[in-house]
């Protein structure tokens, strides 16, 4: 049979799939001895048995009645008794926290009969009253699903009515009349009484924490948090204690050191006389944990000991609530603590120090994400800010710029040199060039995974997306945050690290982090204040040591000497990917239209011998950049019409011209052309290898412009490691026409030049073809390098640039998929075919390289899958490679499914 309950006594933190966080951790504090009050479990297995079939297992409710009986016995007192009544808490506890999104229910047990108990056994009439309408109030909203706002207005009328400006002011006799009417409100709402069964009390708040977990505000956090959706919460059942039972009792929050710094010392927030609530809320003002020292010496001791215990026995910070009965301290909840980037850096630091963990672990307690957000510049954090919302920290950094609503605003403005940002409800496809215009976007609408989100952190500009405080009206050109009205030219700061969104123009200052990536430790910390030469030190530390344990290296992807330069400072250990189409375009765009439109082959070489010079150029500034590391470049890849006029324009262009009876030969051509290549589906078109061996001369061109650069450095003294890729393969017959031709041409050009030339000759894995025929291609390969942006592509059938703004928002909704397999590797397809690729590369090659080059080769989670299936290397762009050194590191310490 299966247990979907357990007493806090057993269980324990590393159950948190089962038990959800907050029940793994209250068995935690129990097994250590923690004044934890009772109570029991109910799993993760039972919500989602419960959301699969429409109802709880049938064994649910024995085993609920074994274990209350259980804790009756060891309270002595019996669930809404109504002499001695024992009250409960149901809360949910998934496995992630998700902060206010499910159910609470406070005060099971009491009714009519049990209230009286209360008043009688606590000597407090009045709390008792007050406790039993805060539960009608509760239940009734949350699992009864009344209108919240029916109490509220009810309570407001009591208090008006007895002249009582707060809560507390309310008498017993007050409060009676209430419970009445609330009473009154559950039979006119629901047609039936509030549940006077204490256990069906408890039945009811349990199925609606379960249900909870589907509601929209749910589903929305878990899309936005990419928590899976299939993960079902917890449900803790626990004896309430109270910390409004008068000046010998309260309630509070704390942390083991502070999670903003990681300064050791207890952090916290204490009230006295009130429930955990009124600390949230923010409703009466909180006093220091120093001030509760004098206040309340004992519990306050104890609370001391406990924290000093719990950061102990869990090795890290935690936080946690309490709460004080009467002058018996009690602990409700544990968790190790959330904190920023900056504090996750300097707690790691210290606990090394303090040797409560190892560097390996402390690789484990940061993120490469965390290094990104340190990475970026930020608002200075000491001047004056005036907060006016916050949205979803969607891509890192600071904005700071004048607010626009449209895009042709946007570029208007920005190309009149004004620093401006892109306010928006939401972003779709046409407001690209809005946002390539501006410093940062700021949307009201959608989550991580939105249009403004994905296209933000694609092209490095900072994003806040879904502040929905925001009313945004791009007509009337206003955005109304609570009762301030903005316009277009007013003044933002977005924060993209935190989501927070500032009134006015703050001040950007650099980041130190990204200082010391650039020029290493000793410049790094010069100057810098004692709390952020803590912080690059820890930085420096965590990484020198990920370095030192990685067994993947890592690469960038470049096509410039700059890039390529400016990636090596950042640690970068060659070149995985030099996409050279880029170097084909600007003012060299015309040679290439020249070799398209040649009508004979002279004309054609011709075209391809300007070219040459230009290539070859390129490639020894880049190969003298990465002296001594490998440079692997992909022969050119896109379909040839991306180099010529856009159909649609060029059509126009000679229609008109036509008509004005004034053609102009070399469009009219040009037309004939650019009709010649159209493809209705050009990336399954012409391009790639299939370029290399439809377009005589053009890869010949490319590997003699290579081989060539490769001699001018080697006679100047340098080290090159050039590499030769071959992007589209499908099948070893491609590969082998392009390797016998390029063998044929380095070999020449060695000779010419009188230099040895070591050219290893590999091939990107790019299709599906590829990667279940890779032990046959392998047998012609150096080297293989996953091309995983097509292999998505081409795996899923989908078109990335036609899907991701037109559907996959809708796909995250539905929970097709909780991440874009654009951003993180698909494991069990794309991944799958990868690492069949890797092993057939292996069997067919036993000394072949194995590397990545799509974006997924500076994406956490990706990284670390690429290393469990035994890759040699990923490539990334030259900003993500510190962080993809770091998640390397994490991947060879940690294991191949932890990225947070
Ligand atoms: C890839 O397909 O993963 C790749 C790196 O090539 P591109 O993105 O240039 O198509
Ligand atoms: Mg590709």
């Amino acid at each position: 049979m299966t247990t979907y309950v357990y007493d806090f006594e057993h269980g324990d933190k590393d159950q948190k799939d089962l038990l959800g966080g907050k029940g793994a951790n209250l068995a935690e504090m129990t097994k250590l001895g923690l004044p934890v009050p009772p109570g029991f479990t109910i799993t993760t297995e039972a919500c989602r048995a419960y959301l699969e079939q429409g109802q709880a297992p049938a064994e649910l409710g024995v085993q609920v009645t074994k274990e209350l009986r259980l804790l009756e016995q060891k309270m002595g007192r019996r669930l809404g008794n109504a002499d001695d009544p024992l009250l409960v808490s149901v809360r949910s506890g998934a496995k992630f926290s998700m902060p206010g999104m499910m159910e609470t229910v406070l005060n099971i047990g009491l009714n009519d009969d049990s209230v009286e108990g209360l008043g009688r056994i606590g000597g407090d009439e009045r709390f008792a009253w007050d406790s039993y309408r805060r539960l009608i109030q509760m239940f009734g909203a949350t699992v009864m699903h009344i209108e919240s706002s029916r109490f509220a207005d009810a309570l407001d009328a009591k208090k008006d009515e007895h002249g009582a400006k707060t809560d507390p002011e309310l008498s017993v006799d007050a409060l009676r009349e209430l419970v009445d009417e609330y009473k009154q409100i559950v039979r006119d709402e629901t047609g039936r009484d509030f549940p006077q069964w204490p256990r069906e009390q408890l039945d009811m708040a349990i199925i609606a924490v379960f249900k909870s977990w589907n509601t929209e505000r749910a589903r929305l956090y878990r899309r936005r948090e990419r928590i899976p959706h299939d993960l079902g919460t917890a449900v803790n059942v626990c004896t309430m204690v109270f910390g409004n039972m008068g000046d010998t009792s309260g309630t509070g929050v704390a942390f083991t050191r502070d999670p903003s710094t990681g300064h050791s010392g207890h952090y916290g927030d204490y009230l006295i006389n009130a429930q955990g609530e009124d600390v949230v809320a923010g409703i009466r003002n909180t006093m220091s944990l120093a001030d509760m020292g004098t206040h309340h010496p004992e519990p306050f001791k104890q609370l001391e000991q406990n924290l000093h215990l719990l950061e102990t026995h869990y090795r890290d910070l935690c936080d946690v609530e309490f709460t004080v009965e009467r002058g018996k301290l009690w602990m409700l909840q544990t968790r190790v603590g959330k904190r920023t980037a900056n504090a996750a850096f300097r707690i790691a630091g210290q606990l090394v120090d303090e040797q409560l963990i190892t560097m390996n672990e402390a690789l484990e307690r940061v993120t490469g994400e965390q290094l990104v957000q340190l990475m970026f510049p930020q608002l200075d954090p000491d001047g004056d800010r005036t907060l006016l919302t916050r949205g979803m920290a969607a891509s890192p950094g600071a904005a700071v710029g004048t607010i626009v609503f449209d895009s042709a605003a946007a570029v208007a403005k920005a190309e009149a040199g004004e620093k401006v940002l892109l306010v928006r409800r939401e972003t779709n496809p046409d407001d690209l060039s809005g946002m390539i215009a501006s410093v940062g976007i700021l949307t009201a609408r959608g989550g991580k995974t939105s249009h403004a989100a994905v296209v933000a952190r694609g092209m490095g500009r900072t994003c806040v997306c879904g502040a929905e405080e925001l009313q945004i009206d791009a007509n009337a050109k206003t955005m109304v945050v609570g009762d301030r009205t903005f316009g277009e030219g007013d003044w933002l700061s977005i924060d993209g690290a935190t989501g927070e969104v500032f009134e006015g123009e703050l001040e950007v200052v650099p980041s130190p982090v990204m200082r010391y990536l650039e020029e290493g430790i000793e410049r790094g910390v010069e100057g810098l204040d004692d709390e952020t030469t803590e912080l690059v030190k820890a930085v420096d530390r965590l990484l020198t040591h990920a370095d030192k344990v990685r067994r993947l290296d890592v690469r960038t992807n470049a096509d410039t000497a700059d890039d390529s330069r400016r990636a090596r400072q950042l640690g970068a250990q060659g070149i995985g990917l030099c996409r050279t189409e880029h170097m084909f375009l600007g003012d060299r765009r015309v040679l290439i239209e020249r070799m398209i439109l040649a009508t004979s082959d002279e004309d054609k070489q011709s075209a391809l011998d300007a070219l040459l010079p230009l290539q070859r150029q390129d490639f020894v500034e880049m190969l003298e950049a990465m002296d001594g590391l490998p440079m692997t470049v992909r022969l050119l890849d896109p379909p040839l019409h991306e180099f010529l006029p856009d159909l649609t324009e060029l059509s126009v262009k000679v229609a008109v011209a036509e008509a004005k009876g004034e053609p102009d030969a070399r469009d009219v051509e040009l037309l004939t052309a650019v009709r010649k290549q159209h493809e209705s589906n050009p990336m399954l078109g012409l391009r790639g290898v299939r370029l290399g061996l439809t377009v005589k001369g053009l890869f010949a061109l490319q590997v003699r412009a290579l081989a060539e650069a490769a001699a001018i450095r080697k006679q100047a003294g340098g080290d090159p490691r050039p590499e030769v890729m071959v992007p589209l393969v499908g099948s070893i017959n491609e590969l082998d026409l392009i390797r016998d031709e390029a063998e044929r041409i380095i070999a020449e050009v060695a000779e010419q030049q009188g230099v040895e030339l070591q050219m290893p000759i590999g091939t990107m894995i790019e299709l599906p073809r590829a990667a279940l025929t890779a032990e046959r291609i392998a047998e012609s390969a150096d080297f293989f390098s996953f091309g995983t942006n097509d292999l998505t592509q081409t795996t899923w059938g989908f078109s990335r640039d036609d899907v991701e703004a037109a559907f996959f928002t809708n796909y995250m909704d539905k929970g097709v998929f909780t991440v874009s397999p654009f951003e993180t590797i698909d494991r069990t397809g794309v991944g799958r075919l990868v690492q069949l690729g890797a092993e057939g590369g292996r069997a067919g090659n036993p000394g072949i390289h194995l590397g990545v080059c799509g974006e997924h080769g500076g994406d956490p989670a990706s990284i670390h899958f690429f290393d469990s299936v035994g890759l040699d290397y990923v490539s990334c762009s030259p900003f993500r490679v510190p962080v993809a050194r770091l998640e390397a590191g994490r991947a060879t310490v940690g294991d191949s499914d932890a990225t947070a």
